[in-house]
């Protein structure tokens, strides 16, 4: 079926695109279409932090590929090393030595990673953690913070996305709520939701369910919460509770892990049993990895009959994605690094700055070079705090729409990474549509 509202202006490349695209796939993208009425824009190629839409309209890609892309769209080395690679076949039922080099790569920036096993997605990389916590304990139940995303897995669905209104916990008791239809409830009722803004209620929670559980995963900037960094009283009481009761740490750094040269528990100063990674470790290519301490990873060799969790997976370190991500991050060192946190931070500073010069209520969260805005000026603590700004989803999809027609392309909720190419020229682009926008839409 078409859409005919579309039929009838003079059909843009990306329209035809999406008409032809509803056709055959639901909802017409493996994207939230939904956010770019009447449609996406397609891509046509990217260059550096800029990507070229069919019509040949160029956007400031804050989103990069929701987060994955650290050096922006084509850096040559990543090219290179992609083409190298293919050109020695891109699949073999054997392993390869991309996959030690980029294992070595990893291991070598994490003192506090010693081992590393590969897949092909974030999602597979937080379950197979959860399944290797669960072997390891011999526990089933989770926990997870209220309104964090980790992916697909079913665990991870649970509190996530809750209306506003229908909560079903008290504030700082969350119930475990499914997002997804289909979720079976006993995966609900082995699933313990956290309030991430309220240490005391957490600890009381996990004082009174801690014994049931096999891991808490925790994302130390989640981005679906608010991107607020995790409190130094929150991890406190999480490690606490992990130690007391057995439970092992696992640290969701599929987008976190860029904060720093050692990873986000490197600069959290937190020693997680399990890390799950992702998105930029790939260097564009779909990838995912479990690393952490040898005597935790053990859990994953199941070679010579050992009872392991089997972490393996048909593409799983495949030679392009390993030569990829080992381009990638060696052109992510310490320096590259520094540079690009304090480009985020002057960026946040600036433009708050620039909001409250203006009077506008709104603020951006986040650290380094990640960042979310929020249409409020009071204090942001927790997910419900975010889902019950009065602006509401409405006004940030518009904030969204209304970057995207200046030239900015953010994630659909308004959050956003910086990535090496820019400098202070993009970040200052961005400052001013922000304030220009944000008055738009709030006025
Ligand atoms: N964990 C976090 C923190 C994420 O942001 C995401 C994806 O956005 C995932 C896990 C899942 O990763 P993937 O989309 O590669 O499956």
């Amino acid at each position: 079926r078409r859409n005919d509202s579309l039929l009838d202006a003079p059909i843009s490349r990306s329209g035809a695109a999406f008409q032809r695209a509803r056709a055959v796939i639901p909802g017409g993208s493996m994207r939230p279409s939904s956010w770019f009425p009447p449609h996406p824009p397609y891509a046509a190629r990217g260059e550096g932090c800029w990507v070229t839409d069919l019509e040949g309209r160029r956007l400031l890609d804050c989103s990069n590929n929701f987060f994955s892309l650290i050096h922006g769209h084509a850096f040559p080395p990543v090219v290179k090393a992609i083409q190298e690679a293919a050109a020695l076949g891109t699949a073999f039922g054997l392993p390869t030595p991309q996959e030690n080099g980029l294992a070595e790569a990893i291991i070598a920036r994490a003192p506090h990673l010693e081992q590393i096993r590969f897949c092909n997605s974030g999602t597979e990389a937080v379950m197979f953690a959860i399944k290797g916590a669960r072997a390891i304990t011999g526990r089933s139940a989770i926990a997870k913070f209220e309104g964090a995303y980790h992916g697909a897995y079913d665990h991870m669905e649970i509190g996530y996305e809750s209306a506003p209104g229908a909560w079903d916990g008290p504030d700082g008791d969350p119930a475990s709520t499914p997002y997804a239809r289909g979720t079976p409830a006993a995966v609900a009722a082995d699933t313990v939701i956290l309030p991430y803004g309220d240490p005391a209620r957490c600890a009381d929670i996990l004082r009174r369910k801690g014994t049931r559980l096999a891991g808490i995963v925790l994302d130390p900037l989640a981005s679906r919460i608010g991107m607020m960094p995790a409190s130094p009283e929150l991890l406190a009481v999480v490690q606490e509770a992990c130690a007391r009761d057995g439970i092992l740490l696992i640290f969701d750094e599929v987008i976190a892990f860029r904060m720093h040269h050692a990873g986000a528990h490197t600069l959290f100063g937190v020693t997680p049993d399990l890390v799950a990674l992702g998105k930029i470790i790939g260097g564009g290519l779909p990838a995912g990895a479990v690393a952490g301490p040898a005597a935790r990873m053990a859990i994953y060799d199941h070679t010579g009959g050992r009872p392991g969790v089997a972490l393996g997976g048909t593409f799983s370190a495949n030679p392009l994605t390993m030569a990829a991500g080992m381009a990638t991050l060696a052109a992510y060192d310490t320096a590259a690094v520094a540079r690009l946190s304090s480009l985020g931070d002057d960026f946040r500073q600036a433009t708050n700055a620039a909001f409250r010069a203006a009077g506008l209520k709104a603020q951006l969260a986040g650290m380094g070079a990640l960042f979310r805005l929020h249409l409020t000026d009071a204090p942001i603590r927790d997910y419900r705090s975010v889902a019950t700004i009065p602006a509401g989803k409405g006004a940030i999809a518009a904030v969204h729409a209304a970057l995207l027609a200046r030239g900015a392309l953010l994630t659909p909720n308004a959050s956003g990474a910086l990535s090496t190419p820019m400098t202070a020229a993009e970040t200052d682009l961005l400052t001013g549509w922000l304030v220009e926008v944000v008055r738009e839409v709030t006025a």
